[in-house]
């Protein structure tokens, strides 16, 4: 039995060092993704479940790796999170959406929120209130018009800065949202300290609430809670038609998901905005 726990320790040794040396090569050419202009931003709907109307854009990340073709953002985010990658990277990001949302309104399409993806590393190194301003400025983009999406763990640690940061990111005319919203921190105080405007409730309740009853009522309550509070709802992971008539029945403000609009590159999105105007 010992021998055979030596051996399974090894096994894991011995893949634990394959694996750190995979992300080691992976960080290796994340370094110069930027400047050799491998990253792009795809988009993925979101509508109005009353209305039907397409009334925001979630920016999603793509790595396309010369070598290695197209890199999840689930293999490469974390990378950039550990090594600060993320900061540059991250206000990329930022200036893009921008950039793409101010075109979209130029060439007369209909007026959407752009919804961007915020690492809590962004929030704890760099300015990041002077990326997003500087963002904004650049672009020249409405601040009613760019949507920051936040992860509760944000509120580990330095909760009193976070605060500060968040405040004056408010300043700056635009609106929060929590990401994944349930799968995260438990004290649920922070929604009444910070001046968020939506929860995205996270993909796994959604999913199944037509066939599992806890999930729906999960749905329930943190749509009650949200309007208790002032807040709008959006419902993230929504593959299938079902899932949009209980959504509605449950009073929940705006969903997303593949049902509607897989994430796509920026062209085949305004076409996709163009024909939702003209429907
Ligand atoms: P997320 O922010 O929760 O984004 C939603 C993910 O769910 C996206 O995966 C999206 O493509 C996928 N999705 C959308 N609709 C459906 C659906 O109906 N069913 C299913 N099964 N999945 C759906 P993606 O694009 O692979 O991104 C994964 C994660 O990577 C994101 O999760 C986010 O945490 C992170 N990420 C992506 N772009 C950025 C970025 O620019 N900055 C940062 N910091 N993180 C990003
Ligand atoms: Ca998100
Ligand atoms: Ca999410
Ligand atoms: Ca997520």
């Amino acid at each position: 039995a010992k021998a055979a726990g030596r051996n399974t320790y090894r096994f894991f040794d011995a893949s634990m060092q394959a694996d750190a040396l995979e992300r080691m090569r992976l960080l290796g050419k994340l370094h110069n993704a930027i400047e050799r202009k491998e990253l792009r931003l795809h988009y993925q709907p979101q509508l109005d479940l009353r209305s039907g109307a397409v009334i925001g854009a979630e920016a999603l990340i793509r790595w396309q790796q010369p070598e290695l073709g197209l890199v999840s953002p689930a293999r490469f985010i974390p990378l950039a999170e550990d090594s600060g990658l993320i900061v540059p990277i991250g206000a990329w990001v930022l200036r893009e959406a921008c950039r793409q949302a101010a075109a979209w309104q130029e060439a007369g399409l209909p007026p959407i929120v752009v919804a961007v993806n915020l690492s809590v590393v962004q929030f704890r190194h760099g300015d990041l209130v002077r990326t997003v301003a500087d963002a904004l400025a650049e672009s020249g983009l409405d601040p009613a018009l760019l949507e920051l999406e936040l992860t509760e763990s944000i509120l580990i640690g330095d909760v009193d800065a976070v605060s500060q940061a968040v405040t004056r990111l408010k300043a700056l005319g635009l609106r929060l949202s929590i990401d994944d919203f349930g799968t995260g921190y438990s004290n649920l105080a922070y929604l009444k300290r910070f001046a968020f405007d939506k929860l995205k409730i996270d993909q796994s309740f959604v999913r199944d609430m037509d066939s599992n009853a806890d999930s729906c009522a999960l749905v329930r309550a943190i749509v009650q809670m949200a309007h208790g509070l002032g807040l709008g709802t959006i419902a993230e992971g929504v593959e299938r038609g079902e899932l949009v008539e209980q959504l509605r029945r449950l009073n929940c403000d705006e969903a997303q998901g593949y049902h509607f609009g897989r994430p796509m590159p920026p062209e085949e999105f305004a076409d996709y905005l163009a024909r939702a105007r003209s429907r």
